[in-house]
């Protein structure tokens, strides 16, 4: 067995655990973080706003009519009557009449549009509201998925830990010391492979005699290239 052979298994498993602690981290922030529940429960806080305002307005609207339709009944009642005589009281009572048809008209217009405004007001809190309880819906498996993923992790990583432990007895400090250096400058990758006579991180091409040091169990080969121990199995 060549004498870079546990710093590969090493490599490996540092590798692994690195890739699960990354998914974990991410798993973590999408399970903290819930930007989609919070924009929907917004949507529906302004749907339900707005629904709030324009039923308002109607009511408002629906008051002031109501309250000229009194004033002119009472005006129509006092000009037929025949109680009021005087032509000039008659005239000022026919004016205000139609001055009071005129504004109906006008206010009835207002609570049509409003009417629809309305409609429309119930029909977009309806629809915040299943949009809402869809997206809920969705939070909830996803989280689901995501809880077990992170105990599927958990238990990967417990595992790699065992394993790594129990490798590390097997390395020496020395040559642990020298891993540890070049996972730190060399992007994450200490050991390279040699494959084809070649390097496989940097690519070039060993000497047969490098490669003969790369196999050996007494004695560690780095790349002349990357500076990468060499392991060939
Ligand atoms: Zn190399």
């Amino acid at each position: 067995m060549s004498l870079s052979f546990h710093l590969y298994q090493l490599q490996k498993l540092d590798s692994q655990v690195r890739q699960a602690a990354h998914r974990m981290a991410e798993i973590n922030l999408l399970l903290t973080q819930n930007e989609l529940l919070l924009q929907a429960q917004k949507y529906l806080d302004d749907a339900s706003e707005a629904q709030k305002n324009v039923r308002g307005k109607l009511r408002e609207i629906e008051i002031s009519a109501h309250n000229k339709r009194i004033k002119m009944e009472q005006s129509e009642a006092a000009l037929y009557g025949g109680m009021v005589k005087n032509p000039k009281e008659l005239q000022d009572l026919q004016t205000e009449i139609a001055s009071l048809k005129k504004t109906i008209g006008q206010i009835e217009d207002t609570q049509l549009e409003l009417m629809v405004a309305a409609e429309e007001s119930d029909q977009n809190f309806r629809e915040a509201e299943a949009h809402l309880n869809t997206v809920k819906t969705e939070h909830a498996s996803k989280n689901s998925n995501l809880t077990g993923e992170i105990k599927t992790l958990r238990s990967l990583l417990d595992r790699l830990d065992v394993e790594r432990k129990a490798l590390l007895s097997q390395i020496n400090p020395t040559l642990l010391e020298s891993y540890d250096q070049l996972i730190a400058a060399k992007n994450g990758l200490a050991v390279a492979a040699v494959d084809e006579d070649c390097c496989t991180a940097c690519g070039s091409t060993l000497t047969a005699a490098e490669i003969q040091s790369a196999r050996s169990a007494t004695r560690l080969v780095n790349c002349p290239t990357c500076g990468r121990i060499l392991y060939a199995g």
